[in-house]
């Protein structure tokens, strides 16, 4: 079919990110914070918002939230910019430091974001595949660095979709080139490692985190880059003036006040998500070890006819296909969800379909 003169080619082939949308019990398929929002956190949310922001354009800079994050990560408010979740960042990433006749880098397989923006804004991309176990292949990233010159490298750590993790060594390996690192730490909370140390030693790194999966604030859409001033300087050139909203500014300064809460559930998803991975192993499904708060579960050459057996029991995982077609991506959920996936899954395991 032709496409209208005023249309974009390098759009022709691209797809819109399309969230599985059916209806469910029980959600373990986009690695959300499984617990219910404390009320209490709603409830000082509600007394602190100011009726008279709302017909204001928000603070550009999130400057009160800016501020709180720096303090507690232990940097400079100028070392910070939030975005509207790290899509937006990633997005933000590519329009600052990607473009035509720019390369990057990123690994398959990983998180289709990477992809999908560089697309978008028809800058060139490679992938480095994983090995057969999902490690980090060294010696292959860094003979295409030396090869291929990337301008921008995107790092999952730990890996969605694998939960694995890169140690700082290596990462420091990486940062002793001339390219930026992104080292995409969504799921920081659930490893503890974080490569936020190298930060004073490395200019060309830039760490980002969402509020999107410990912390319970999909919905409301928060992330941030914290790298060296020249660098969020060069991202703040390009993004939207007004990118988070009034309300989510608030709701991420009193989530970070409440690390308490935080924590517990943390501790909690840990506990589980080692709990599912021995069930896992004594179901045959050989998971992948993970770092983040989901696992990669291999099912063999039944794995999306068990996703479908899963969605008409009400529970909702995610199938990933390509080279991962023997693979489900499970999130750990509550004790109660993770109860009732085993027994579904044994269920269909080991009853037939019934
Ligand atoms: N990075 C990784 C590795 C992710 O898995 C996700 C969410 N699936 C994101 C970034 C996007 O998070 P956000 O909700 O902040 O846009």
């Amino acid at each position: 079919m032709n496409r209208p003169r005023y249309f974009k080619e390098s759009l022709a082939k691209l797809k819109p990110y399309e969230p599985h949308l059916v209806p469910y019990n029980i959600k373990l398929d986009a690695n959300e914070n499984p617990y219910p929002f404390a009320e209490e956190l709603l409830k000082e949310i509600y007394t602190r918002i100011n009726a008279k922001s709302f017909p204001l354009y928000p603070d550009p800079l999130a400057s009160n939230l800016r501020v709180k994050l720096s303090q507690k990560l232990g940097v400079l408010p100028e070392n910070i910019v939030l975005g509207n979740g790290s899509d937006e960042l990633i997005l933000n990433l590519y329009l600052a430091f990607g473009g035509k006749d720019r390369l990057a880098l990123s690994f398959s397989p990983s998180f289709v974001m990477f992809k999908h923006h560089a697309l978008v804004t028809e800058t060139s991309f490679m992938e480095v595949p994983f090995n057969d176990d999902f490690s980090f292949n060294f010696e292959k990233t860094i003979e295409t660095i030396e090869k291929s010159k990337p301008h921008l490298i995107f790092l999952a750590n730990p890996n969605n979709p694998t939960g694995r993790l890169v140690d700082l060594d290596t990462l420091e390996k990486l940062l002793a080139y001339d390219h930026l690192l992104v080292v995409d730490e969504a799921y920081v909370e659930f490893s503890g490692l974080s490569a936020i140390e190298l930060l004073p030693k490395y200019k060309n790194l830039i760490i980002m985190r969402t509020f999107s999966k410990a912390r319970a604030l999909a919905g409301l859409r928060l992330g941030y880059l914290i790298a060296a001033p020249e660098v969020i300087s060069e991202v703040i050139k390009v993004k939207n003036p007004y990118n988070v909203n009034a309300f989510t500014q608030l709701a991420g300064e009193v989530v970070l006040e409440r690390e308490d809460i935080f924590q517990k559930e943390i501790k909690e998803i840990i506990l589980e998500r080692e709990k599912l991975f021995k069930k896992f192993l004594t179901l045959g499904l050989k998971p992948v070890e993970s770092h983040a708060n989901f696992l990669l579960a291999n099912f063999g050459d039944k794995a999306q006819e068990i996703h479908e057996a899963l969605i008409k029991k009400g529970i909702l995982v995610r199938y990933l296909g390509g080279v991962l077609t023997n693979y489900l991506r499970i999130t750990v959920g509550t004790p109660e969800e993770n109860r009732q996936l085993i027994k579904i899954l044994e269920e269909i395991l080991c009853g037939g379909q019934g």
